[in-house]
């Protein structure tokens, strides 16, 4: 075999396979902070100690310290070599490696995915020219006028229109040299008794892309008095690269800026997706569909830790939508939502209302839980006491399902509040509840990661070094011998490595317990202003041959950052403390000079190392005079 690797080609590969995406086939993963976590398929565990960095394309498992990029993961979980791992990888991306050994039944499905990318960009691109370009298409600019989309929204989300024909599509396709069969697998073009036709006819198209911004499908609104017949919204239909149960509309376009504000706001439709953006809400996807399902829900947590729901009222009390809305909260995301009033969805609502009031509106998002407390308590006749005993019981049997206990212990006051029931009476109804609940979660069987772990135990040899944490005679991880303060800064300045230059005058070699560490600061150091996220981290990784540095750099990673507020006083803060403990070093070694030179009765030299001991002492004085937080990063 005459495959070679080349970087260009592991780069291509790398970025074409998203590290939570590869892992998320074989792991659960739910959303903390910036992180991903699961159970760690590479030892048994219960809790979570598994991470996912997404934005450094990196794992690290506290656990068992495996860590590494998506090859790694690969290559460790399917006990594959390199180049066994770069072809599975290559394969999951559709990226074609010239091995001739792919067998016949997967390249037939390579080939299918890749017929519908190429039919359905086709087919975008044409509905877009037919939009700008077409007499024949008046009536649906003027409708998207009337709508007040404007040519940006238009443009940023590729609309379209699908000509009033039977074939217009069809002879297009034809011209470009699909086969009938590749239009019928794309489901834009139907078989008919005598001939094929198009699908979509006088419809403005809303194309569905992936996040990368490949076309999936396709949604196709009719143009309004005409039809009636016809449904109002026409979806693509399912094929093996569109499945409605798996996309968010309008997650390419708003992809980075929920990342940025790590929050998605979910609305039920199209035009909602594009007039949310045109007026500047740009973290906005639509669900199509108001039962989320847990394919969009994980979608979801890989990009922010919070969703807001954007629903009509009536919609969002419905039990689909509330079962959905659970579904992401079990994702591990923080869910909030905020209703409109029947019948008013976000489009109409913000061309009656405009930007301010939406935003006034999200804002005041309530709490998944405080949400559903609310709509009970709406509902039900306080004065009859029967109905408050029973909503009491619904309002419990929401509580229990909050799993954080303090969290829990404050959304019970809320419900007693609301609920005008004896506090301290409520309190211990729902403790006692959830004792029950947890009793009979602990006694469900746990079953499904262990038998995770054994089968990938058969796949071969040597799992078994990654079944027990910490193996025996195994060297301590770096981070173990640095101090909260530095792996606090390293991993902030990983995060952002133009920190490194507030810090900079105040470190040096000796601020660090371990010279590793001091070689890793100065790597990212040399990079700041240049690289960050990924590229910092594979460069970063390319420049590391010790494997410690490269599993400290991988716990760095997926542990960054998130949970200071103020980034740029925090890192100080660190090198205020590490400047504390260097000097602190620094002091015990010139007293122990001091117990030998008195010792010794050398006067002059006591005398000297007194002063000097004093200067020191002084000079940590200051040092923690301008810490914010003297306690803070102690470990
Ligand atoms: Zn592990």
């Amino acid at each position: 075999m005459s495959l070679r690797i080349t970087d260009e080609l592991k780069e291509e590969i790398r970025s074409r396979n998203r590290l939570e995406d590869v892992v998320g086939t074989y792991v659960t993963l739910k959303r903390s902070g910036k992180s991903l976590t699961g159970l760690c398929p590479f030892h048994n565990e219960r809790t979570p100690s598994f991470s996912v960095s997404p934005d450094k394309q990196l794992y690290y498992c506290f656990g068992c310290g495996a860590s590494g990029d998506v090859f790694d993961f690969v290559m460790e979980y399917e006990r594959l070599d390199f180049m066994e791992a770069a072809k599975r990888l290559a394969e999951r991306a559709g990226i074609v490696l010239d091995t001739g050994d792919e067998s016949s039944s997967e390249r037939k499905r390579r080939q299918e995915r890749e017929t519908l990318y190429e039919v359905n960009g086709i087919a975008a691109k044409y509905f877009r020219y037919r939009l700008l370009k077409s007499r024949l298409a008046a009536a649906a600019r003027n409708y998207l006028s009337s709508r007040g989309v404007s040519s940006e929204s238009s443009e940023r989300f590729l609309l379209g229109y699908a000509m009033d024909s039977w074939d217009d599509l069809y002879r297009v396709l034809q011209k470009r040299g699909i086969s009938e069969d590749g239009m019928v697998l794309s489901g834009l073009v139907k078989k008919g008794k005598k001939s094929a036709y198009d699908v979509f006819r006088d419809r403005i198209m809303f194309p569905i892309r992936d996040a990368s911004g490949r076309v999936l499908g396709f949604g196709g609104r009719a143009l309004p008095g005409k039809g009636d017949d016809q449904p109002k919204y026409l979806n693509s239909q399912e094929t093996p690269v569109f499945s409605k149960r798996r996309i968010l509309y309008g997650i390419d376009v708003a992809r980075d800026s929920i990342r940025r504000s790590e929050r998605a706001v979910v609305v039920e439709g199209y035009m909602d997706v594009v007039t949310c953006h045109q007026y500047g809400f740009t973290n906005v996807v639509a669900s199509l569909g108001t039962s989320l399902t847990r394919d969009q829900a994980q979608l979801l947590a890989r990009y922010a830790p919070e969703v807001v729901i954007l629903y009509d009222a009536d919609v969002a009390g419905q039990d689909a939508t509330l079962r959905g809305l659970e579904l992401l909260r079990s994702e591990g995301l923080r869910v909030k939502v905020v209703t409109l009033e029947e019948g008013e969805d976000p489009d109409s609502f913000l061309r009656a209302n405009g930007a301010s009031k939406l935003k006034a509106l999200l804002e005041s998002a309530k709490n998944l839980t405080e949400y559903r407390i609310d709509s009970v308590v709406k509902n039900t006749d306080l004065r009859d006491a029967s109905l408050k005993a029973e909503a009491s019981r619904q309002c419990i049997a929401i509580l229990v399902e909050v799993s954080d206990p303090i969290e829990r212990l404050e959304y019970s006051k809320y419900a007693a509040y609301q609920l005008m029931v004896d506090e301290d009476v409520f309190l211990r109804q729902v403790d006692a509840a959830s004792q029950r609940d947890r009793h009979a979660w602990d006694t469900l069987p746990k079953t499904r990661y262990t038998k995770q772990v054994k089968s990938a135990g058969q796949a071969g040899p040597g799992i078994d070094r990654r079944t027990e944490p910490q193996a025996p005679g195994a060297e301590q991880p770096l981070a173990e011998k640095l101090t909260k303060a530095e792996l606090l800064l390293l991993s902030m300045v990983l995060d952002d490595p133009d920190l490194t230059a507030l810090v900079d005058d105040r470190l040096c070699e000796e601020s660090f317990s371990h010279e590793s560490a001091y070689r890793i600061y100065q790597l990212v150091r040399e990079c700041a202003g240049q690289a960050r996220g990924e590229q910092l981290h594979s460069r970063l990784l390319a420049r590391v041959d010790d494997e410690a540095m490269k599993q400290l750099i991988h716990r760095l990673s997926v542990d960054a950052g998130g949970v200071a507020a103020d980034p740029k006083r925090t890192v100080v803060d660190c090198a205020l403390h590490m400047e504390d403990a260097r000097l602190g070093r620094k002091i015990a070694d010139l007293e122990s000079q001091l117990r030998e030179s008195e010792r010794e009765g050398d006067i002059d030299r006591s005398l000297r190392l007194r002063k000097e001991i004093m200067d020191y002492q002084r000079f940590r004085q200051e040092t923690r005079a301008r810490m914010s937080n003297p306690n803070a990063y102690r470990s």
